[in-house]
């Protein structure tokens, strides 16, 4: 048995603390926000076993225009933070050319499909369980050219193994009668569910994993670091030893990967959400609208509208206007809504690959990394835990860690060579 600090308490760092629990450490949680908080809180909820296409693909190129300059785009760049942002958005391009693309998806893909394992030791059981609600995900596309241009995207799911069903708008509308007849096009997604409500399950499995030793202290960390046999956490400028440290942090995980040897050039996508309490009879199962960018999920307390992409940092004001646009798109597709009663901002964590860490770092094999899950951290937590708790053990993890390594960033001339032969 080993004494293990995991750093964060959302998705990845609560499912870390499960699997390792279940290999008999002893665990320290380190959060200042509690259980549950930072982008766990207030995503979508839906475990999107079928999303390996990142935002970073060749479409970018050619909508970036549209995107930077429409009103009713949801994806939003704050120019004032693009100095900032530069480097981190250069990548981001390179990331979008095809070969690289494709290289990305086919490493999200290779995760998702261990997805749904990585979830069921937490989900068999039942107190766990009855946050899951099983329903397909349906993508809809208000019209036959916005389909078309999904095509490619959705060839490529396809060839990765994502199996789904296209539907017609008579097929749409005898599923959710309430939407709007404005679209023409669906997706439905088999296999998918989401939690009616995920900070509800984060609290749930914290409380269990607490009753068996979990410990939790309210602390931020200002530092790891590594050491000969173990890593030290510090807090308040005192350091606390540990057999191994994990990193799970989201989007504030690039300072602990400084100190421990690796530079990753990790930012946020902020995402919003509005809630419309009382109105999840509404609709039997997630609803995104793909050029819309988000989903409508109906949770235990009302239709939680989550998504847009805004590249602004941490320390920008909310985006009103986004907030509006997901209330306005929202109200047009489900035309019954009435007023959300709240809005909420997360930080998602985002390489500029789409790509999470996964693995050890440079410094010392008993620091591991869990963080840059984008758009996915929710759905990637079960199989990302059993990575870390492999790690820990130096057991074989269900698949290479290669494509997620922190290194995959490091500048070296063969490297700038290899990659733009890649491109
Ligand atoms: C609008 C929106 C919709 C989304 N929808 C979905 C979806 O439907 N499905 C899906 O799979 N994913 C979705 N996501 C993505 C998902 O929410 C994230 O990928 C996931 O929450 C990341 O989890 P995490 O544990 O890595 O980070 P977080 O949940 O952000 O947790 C990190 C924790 O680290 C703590 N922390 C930070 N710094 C320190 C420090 N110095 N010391 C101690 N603690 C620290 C923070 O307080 C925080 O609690 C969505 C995200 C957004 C914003």
């Amino acid at each position: 048995m080993s004494d293990i600090a995991i750093i964060g308490a959302g998705f990845i760092g609560l499912a870390s603390a499960a699997a390792l629990m279940r290999d008999g450490h002893r665990v320290t949680l380190f959060d200042p926000s509690g259980v549950g908080q930072g982008a766990s809180f207030g995503n979508a909820g839906t475990f999107a076993h079928y999303a390996c296409i990142p935002v970073n693909n060749p479409s970018v190129f050619r909508d970036l225009p549209r995107f930077l300059l429409s009103s009713d785009s949801p994806f939003r760049l704050r120019w004032g933070y693009l100095p900032h942002l530069a480097p981190w958005l250069a990548r981001f391009m390179m990331s979008s050319l095809p070969r690289r693309y494709e290289a990305s998806a086919a490493a999200l893909a290779a995760l998702l499909a261990r997805a749904q394992d990585g979830y069921a030791p937490l989900l068999s059981d039942p107190e766990l369980a009855r946050f899951v609600r099983s329903r397909e995900c349906l993508y809809l596309y208000s019209n036959a050219a916005s389909f078309d241009a999904a095509s490619p995207a959705l060839d490529l799911r396809k060839k990765l193994g994502v199996s789904f069903d296209v539907l017609t708008g008579g097929d749409i509308r005898a599923l959710e009668p309430s939407l709007a007849p404005i679209f023409e096009r669906g997706v439905l997604f088999s296999d998918s569910w989401h939690f009616s409500d995920p900070p509800g399950f984060l609290q749930k499995l914290y409380e269990q994993l607490a009753a068996q030793g979990l410990s939790l202290q309210r602390s931020t960390v200002s530092a790891v670091q590594p050491l000969a046999d173990g890593a030290s956490v510090v807090v308040d400028g005192s350091a606390q030893r540990f057999s191994h440290v994990v990193i799970a942090t989201g989007a504030r995980s690039a300072q602990f990967a400084t100190q421990c040897g690796d530079a990753v050039p990790l930012d946020t996508e902020r995402g919003y959400h509005v809630r419309y309490p009382g109105a999840q009879q509404l609709i039997s199962r997630p609803v995104g609208w793909a050029k819309r960018g988000f989903y409508m999920t109906p949770m235990s307390d009302g239709i939680r509208v989550a998504g847009t992409v805004e590249l602004a940092g941490f320390g920008n004001a909310h985006n009103d206007s986004l907030i509006s646009l997901l209330t306005f798109s929202s109200k047009r597709a489900l035309p019954a809504l009435d007023q959300p009663d709240n809005s909420w901002l997360g930080f998602r964590p985002t390489l500029p690959d789409g790509v999470p860490v996964l693995g050890r770092s440079s410094a010392s094999e008993r620091v591991i990394y869990a963080f840059g899950h984008q758009h996915l951290g929710l759905t990637l937590a079960g199989v990302s835990g059993r990575i870390v708790a492999d790690l820990v053990a130096k057991r074989a993890p269900p698949l290479d860690l290669a494509p997620y390594a922190a290194t995959r960033f490091q500048i070296s001339p063969g490297r700038c060579r290899q990659q733009f032969q890649d491109s």
